[in-house]
């Protein structure tokens, strides 16, 4: 995190100055707390009536359950030891795809197909060989089409890795978090570095190459030197990319995480130590830095995409992925089509209530305006490229370049203004979050429906 013209005390002040404020991730525009019921499954099959067909499509399932529940957790999930519950999510699964593709106006291509969860490697070999079959029936997953899927190491076995192989599958999530075992138990995932290498053996066996790992700091009893072990550890791995996360603890939304207690947790300086020391690490093992939580090797594509400015940002956090529209299937799952985003019921049984009588499971959404679209665009270009034309934008959209107040942010050097070009300063780039508020005419600071930013 260098490139500042501020010594590193000043920069350490101004990242702490701003560390506490709450601000969404973008990983949407609108924000998800602005999804109203308004919209429908009626709304959305319009939508889906209405897209492209010559445009392809992004496909994401989502699998909302899991082998044990980690404390940490901010995800859509339940925790099950037993085999029914995923049995039964499996059919109604195959009645969404069918019933998303009878409303699109044609066979439509697939470019990207990602499985996230939850843990949808809970799926057994015959439940994944009977979603891909319906998938093929009913969609065209291109020849090149990136296929995804988000692992837990600690329960990976060798017929779902033979599958995933099977059905062309080249790039895998992985969950690490950490390797210090006190840390381990105090968020309920004991996972040691051995069982992890074994997982990216078995992917690696199995032709699934491309692996990203995720990591977090400020976890409970968690340190810098633990920190370093854990990015010492994760770079002997060698996975392609990373996501380096700082754990939002927000237990009056996720109530497991009250069993994460306040007192255990680092401070605002020790988490940007621990951040800083992982970033020394992966950068010296020869890691780029991507958008505000990324690093990715040089040669993959996402260090690629970012080279060349076609870096985006969706539901999953970074992508390649350019295709307009991201069609979610399964409970909790979230869509976004160049006319709005929706998300489905999150309630298993809601979800599974709303198939069984003919209904999209719609429980709300967005609509996306023009106004949206031109603000989304500078966001977006913010969260990627951590700099923003708004002349050129706003030309592109055929509006006129926006107020917006950056003063603070300006004066404490993390933010430039070059004529129209809005740049934020690398050494900040988790402040890139802030700078993106100022052009989001929705948000209400000091809101804690969002986490902290640093
Ligand atoms: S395995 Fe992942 S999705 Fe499941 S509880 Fe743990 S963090 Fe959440």
């Amino acid at each position: 995190m260098t490139q500042t013209a501020a010594s590193p005390a000043a920069r350490r002040d101004t990242l702490l100055k701003f560390a506490a404020r709450h601000s969404p991730r973008y990983t949407s525009y609108p924000t998800a707390p602005h999804f109203h019921a308004g919209v429908t499954g009626e709304t959305v099959s319009g939508w889906l009536a209405g897209l492209p067909e010559d445009r392809p499509v992004s496909l994401y399932l989502h699998i909302p359950y899991c082998h044990t529940l980690c404390w940490y957790c901010g995800c859509n999930t339940t925790a099950t030891q037993k085999r029914s519950p995923i049995a039964a999510y499996v059919e109604p699964l195959l009645v969404e795809i069918d019933r998303i593709a009878d409303r699109l106006p044609a066979r439509m291509s697939v470019s990207h197909l990602a499985f996230g969860g939850g843990t949808p490697t809970i799926l057994s070999a015959d439940d994944l060989d009977r979603i891909m079959e319906r998938l093929r029936a009913r969609f065209e997953i291109r020849q090149d089409a990136e296929l995804s899927i988000e692992i837990d190491p600690r329960h990976f076995d060798v017929d779902l890795a033979r599958a995933l192989s099977r059905h062309g599958f080249t790039r895998a999530s992985t969950g690490i978090q950490t390797f210090d075992l006190k840390v381990q138990k105090a968020i309920n995932r004991v996972q040691s570095l051995d069982v992890t290498a074994l997982a990216f053996d078995r992917l690696r066996e199995n032709g699934i190459t491309e692996i990203n790992a995720d990591v977090l700091y400020g976890l409970p009893h968690q340190s810098v030197a633990a920190s370093e072990d854990t990015a010492l550890g994760v770079v002997s791995l060698e996975p392609s990319r990373l996501a380096v996360f700082g754990y939002a603890h927000v237990p009056h939304m996720k109530a497991h995480q009250k069993l994460i207690p306040d007192a255990s947790l680092p401070g605002p300086a020790e988490r940007l130590a621990q951040a800083d020391r992982m970033d020394e690490v992966f950068r010296a093992a020869g890691y780029e830095r991507i958008g505000i939580d990324h690093y990715a090797r040089p040669g993959d594509a996402m260090a690629a995409a970012d080279r060349a400015g076609t870096l985006k940002r969706n539901f999953q956090g970074y992508t390649t992925d350019t295709a307009q529209t991201l069609i979610g299937i399964g409970a909790s799952s979230i869509s976004r089509t160049p006319f709005g985003y929706m998300q489905n019921k999150v309630s298993v049984r809601e979800w599974m209530a709303a198939l069984a009588s003919g209904e999209l499971p719609v429980a709300r959404g967005v609509e996306i305006t023009s106004e949206d679209a031109f603000r989304g665009a500078i966001i977006e270009a913010l969260m990627t490229r951590l700099e923003a034309d708004l002349p050129a934008i706003a030309k592109a959209h055929g509006r006129a370049v926006p107020q917006a107040d950056l003063a603070e942010l300006e004066a404490a050097g993390v933010v430039r203004r070059e004529g129209g070009l809005v740049r934020v300063d690398p050494a900040y780039r988790p402040l890139a979050r802030l700078a993106a508020a100022a052009f989001d005419r929705h948000f209400a600071s000091g809101t804690a429906k969002h986490s902290v930013s640093v």
